[in-house]
């Protein structure tokens, strides 16, 4: 057996619904708080997505989540902390953009990048002067966190570059083994990872849109610049996650862009090429658009009048398709904008670029 999958995964479920307070006291939440300060691994739910976490300031603790994803060493960890008074420990300078969006979304799914004190493990920040730091709004995560008292080093608890986790059987399909504990909280709400900022300069960046819309960040400090994205060997990425392929399910997936109806069609067109030469298809759509795809599997991912409800289901659309074993995955495509911005985000990383363009025809 290969070593890194020879751990005891305890998967442990915690009532819906408890608040932070009651679930601090839990038996669960006391356990795994001491593996993380133990130098463990603890895979956890967040409002995002779930994360795997470890010791933030434990050099061993840090490489053990690297390991278990198969994460590269290069791309650094988001730093969770229980609550906001606890920023000022491990970052030099709070700016004032990081000050007016930490009070305006924190506990939530906005990360900031600051530059840091120099007391972490160097792993979690890969070598870089600056940190990435939430305070997840989950009671769950709070409680886990508060109670472990350290900060908590967590990317979300896949295999790297499989879709995130939105559910505890995602997580322990992914680390099955390589993980100590798994606490279940079911479902996560958002669904979505956090928009990564950088607030190190004049101008607030946004690194990664997320769970927070870039105009509710704009709202919020004025002007907010977007990074390309990084996709792109040629240039060195400001946020170094986002060069890696991401989110990916294991089939062929293809991006159709254009309006529902024109998506619609040459979807419809292309699955008939596609069941010619054999293949199993599949079509990622919407509430709205599920009955009209001859597919061998029609994965309906919320509703697109409910940006929000897309952005819950779409890592675990993604992974059906891997369930239902399809060689060729063809995805409607939604407007840039609002949370929809972060969805897109999402599929350009699975598809790595791959898009349909009926227009040019
Ligand atoms: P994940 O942990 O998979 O949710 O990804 C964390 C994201 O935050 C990745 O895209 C990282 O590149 C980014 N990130 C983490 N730390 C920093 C940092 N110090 N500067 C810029 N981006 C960062
Ligand atoms: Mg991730």
């Amino acid at each position: 057996m290969n070593i890194l999958d020879s751990k005891e995964t305890r998967w442990w479920k915690l009532p819906r619904g408890g608040d932070e307070r009651s679930l601090r006291s839990s038996e669960e939440i006391r356990k795994a708080a001491e593996f993380l300060r133990n130098g463990g691994l603890v895979a956890f739910p967040t409002e995002t997505v779930y994360g795997l976490g470890a010791d933030a300031t434990c050099d061993e603790a840090v490489s053990g989540i690297f390991a278990a994803k198969g994460r590269p060493s290069d791309n650094p960890l988001i730093i969770h902390l229980g609550d906001a008074s606890g920023l000022a420990d491990w970052v030099e300078e709070i700016t004032p953009a990081a000050r007016k969006l930490a009070e305006a979304f924190w506990p939530g799914p906005l990360t900031l990048v600051l530059p840091h004190r120099g007391n972490l493990s160097p792993r979690v920040t890969a070598g870089l002067p600056t940190v990435a730091v939430r305070v997840p709004s989950h009671p769950v995560a709070r409680a886990l966190i508060l109670e472990a008292g350290i900060p908590v080093a967590a990317p979300s608890a896949n295999r790297s570059g499989r879709p995130s986790p939105t559910e505890a059987r995602h997580v322990f399909e992914d680390l099955r083994g390589r993980i100590d504990v798994l606490l279940d909280g079911g479902p996560c709400g958002v669904g979505v990872e956090s928009s990564v900022v950088d607030v190190t300069g004049p101008v607030p960046v946004l690194l990664r849109p997320g769970g927070i819309s870039a105009e509710e960040i704009r709202r919020t400090v004025g002007s907010l610049e977007v990074d390309g994205g990084g996709i792109s060997a040629s240039r060195a990425p400001k946020s170094p996650g986002m060069k890696y392929r991401h989110y990916a399910p294991r089939g062929e997936l293809w991006l159709v862009a254009g309006s529902p109806e024109e998506a619609r069609k040459r979807i419809n067109r292309m699955l008939e090429e596609a069941r010619r030469q054999g293949k199993r298809t599949g079509v990622l759509t919407t509430e709205e658009s599920e009955d009209h795809y001859r597919a061998d599997v029609v994965v309906s991912c919320g509703r697109r009048s409910d940006p929000s409800s897309v952005a819950r289901a779409l890592y675990a659309s993604l992974r059906r398709f891997d369930e239902e074993d399809v060689d060729l995955i063809l995805a409607e495509t939604f407007p840039e904008e609002g949370l929809f911005h972060s969805v897109m985000n999402r599929l350009r990383k699975a598809a790595e670029g791959k898009t349909f363009i009926p227009d040019d025809e």
